[in-house]
């Protein structure tokens, strides 16, 4: 007989398979094992899958990625938020925010923008870009031909960071397998980047903004455009030109019609 796994092993291994259940990970593979080789990880992970005493609030292979393939995308964002419940994943928790913010817009839109983090007015009202950002974000989707209904809006964390600070790196690794998932349901045509935490957290790159904006990436079978963060063109608005033609090479792209002047 094998022998009982160590319980601090136990309880490392438990918290590694909660967590890939919150990243709707359900599917574990166990190797064969010789019976002359010492209990592994694998066997361990595997018994402790099936032991519902160890966690009896680990969720059970649900719907997840099947609602997720389905029509009904709502519903499947409505999953991952349940997902995160009230998390308590990283610091942020315990560092004053009210409330988690996590993304507003029609599930089915084929634009999608993505900020920071939330500020002390989206802590307040559980929305992205709310604040005086928001209403300049709100501004340039208007801009484009587009309500703010139409597309989707969200943020790489969720939690507002304590006097508005950068999000820390070990917070959007934490947090932003979620804003993935939602993008792998929401599936837009586009992804505009606001600002450069979101830009270099989606792209892996490290380059100043003037290099980053004003061309697409491909990013997980997605195209991915960079421009400015509202937050930043509040401060400095000469940028808004440029920021504009961020925008105008996206809307070529989803084919919206140019507004006349745009067009000289
Ligand atoms: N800035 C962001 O990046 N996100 C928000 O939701 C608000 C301000």
């Amino acid at each position: 007989m094998a022998e009982a796994p160590d319980p601090q092993l136990r309880k490392a291994i438990a918290d590694r398979i909660r967590y890939y259940h919150d990243l709707g990970i359900y599917d574990f593979y166990r190797r064969p094992i010789e019976k002359s080789q010492p209990v592994s990880n694998v066997t361990v992970a595997s018994t402790i899958l099936e032991d519902t005493e160890i966690l009896p609030d680990m969720p059970k292979p649900r719907t997840a990625v099947a609602a997720a393939k389905s029509a009904d995308r709502g519903s499947a964002l409505r999953l991952i938020r349940e997902d995160i419940g009230d998390c308590t994943r990283c610091r942020l928790h315990k560092q004053g925010r009210k409330q988690i913010v996590f993304g507003v817009g029609n599930p089915n839109a084929e634009l999608m923008f993505i900020g920071e983090a939330p500020g002390a007015d989206e802590d307040e009202h559980g929305e992205p870009f709310v604040g005086r950002a928001g209403q300049l974000l709100t501004n340039m989707i208007k801009a484009m031909g587009l309500r703010r209904e139409d597309v989707y809006i969200a943020n790489i964390i969720k939690c507002r960071p304590p006097g508005n600070r950068t999000p820390e790196r070990d917070e959007c690794e934490t947090c932003s397998p979620f804003l993935m998932r939602q993008i792998e349901v929401i599936k837009p045509k586009a992804i505009v980047a606001l600002g450069a935490v979101a830009a270099k957290t989606l792209l892996a790159m490290n380059a100043p903004m003037s290099k980053l904006r004003g061309q697409w990436y491909e990013f997980r079978g997605t195209k991915l455009a960079v421009t400015y963060h509202p937050a930043f063109l509040l401060r400095d608005p000469r940028q808004k030109k440029e920021t504009w033609k961020d925008l105008q090479m996206v809307m070529k792209d989803l084919g919206l019609p140019m507004p006349e002047k745009a067009q000289e």
